[in-house]
């Protein structure tokens, strides 16, 4: 199943439009500096319309620097990357593309919700949040009123990520990236995040790009599976997840879910 094209609808935030965001990806590659190697040579890609998208590769493959590029903050070095046309710092300045990494990343010393609307106050002519589109973001994340009032330090790893969720949620961007934002949480955990992100994603028709290294993860997350080789990085599978869109326990546990798995890591063994 490939994601088809989506018609413009209205969200689950108050007043908040989805916008359809697509990457195209052209003969693009990057060299750090002193590396006389490409790290990562992508002739051609084409992601976006509303799906949810995984990139999975062995550890130093090159999964970050792609979805660094993507969020423009690596410019690479040949080659072209554009989102609806625009550069990926063009997006992110404007709010319509978010970013997740494995850490949360939040100002210790401001409270939960201070770290949620830092990017509405950041924002280039931003008009600040309104209080009910804030409101139906906590809701939507799973924070509540008393846990906005905390610092991260008071928060659990879990919610912490709840919170960076909602800060990159809450300029209503097209698409979001995530670098392996669950790594550090336990089983449980994950899988409940993982639950609520993939909700979300149903929700809100956003575009979400995942790296992970976790197979079963971008299995049970994504409608489609990129497998990263790597020296240098390049897409080596395209797997389509014909999956129902909500991967609850026995979805999880069905021999549908197991034969993607099987084939993913098949790629994968093909080239590590
Ligand atoms: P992954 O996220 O798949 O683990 P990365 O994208 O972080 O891989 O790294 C890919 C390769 O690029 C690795 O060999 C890493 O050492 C190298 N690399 C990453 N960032 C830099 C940098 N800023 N300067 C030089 N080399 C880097
Ligand atoms: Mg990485």
């Amino acid at each position: 199943m490939r994601c088809s094209w989506g018609v413009v609808v209205e969200g689950l935030l108050t007043g908040s439009i989805s916008r359809i965001v697509v990457i195209e990806i052209k003969s693009l590659s990057h060299t750090f500096n002193g590396s006389a190697q490409p790290v990562l040579q992508i002739s051609g890609l084409t992601l976006g319309n509303e799906c949810f998208v995984s990139v999975v590769g062995a550890s130093g493959s090159g999964k970050s620097t792609l979805l660094r590029i993507m969020a423009g903050l690596i410019e690479p070095t040949a080659g072209q990357i554009s989102l609806d046309g625009k550069s990926p710092h063009e997006k992110r300045d404007v709010g319509e593309l978010g970013f997740i990494f494995q850490a949360p990343t939040l100002l210790p010393w401001r409270t939960a919700m201070q770290n949620i609307v830092l990017p509405c106050e950041l924002q280039a002519g931003g008009s600040g949040s309104r209080q009910q589109d804030v409101n139906a973001m906590l809701s939507l994340v799973g924070l509540s009123a008393e846990d906005t009032r905390k610092r991260p330090s008071q928060l659990s790893g879990g919610m912490q990520m709840r919170v960076s969720l909602a800060r990159a949620l809450i300029t209503r961007p097209g698409i979001l990236l995530m670098d392996e934002p669950f790594a550090a949480l336990d089983d449980i955990l994950r899988i409940q995040l993982q639950e609520d992100v993939r909700r979300i994603h149903r929700e809100q028709k956003i575009t979400f790009v995942l790296v992970t290294h976790n197979i079963r993860e971008a299995v049970a997350m994504s409608d489609r599976v990129l497998v990263l080789g790597d020296q240098p990085a390049q897409i080596m599978a395209d797997v389509a997840v014909d999956l129902p869109a909500v991967r609850d326990n026995d979805v999880r546990r069905s021999s549908e879910f197991q034969d993607i798995v099987n084939e993913v890591t098949d790629a994968l063994h093909q080239v590590v």
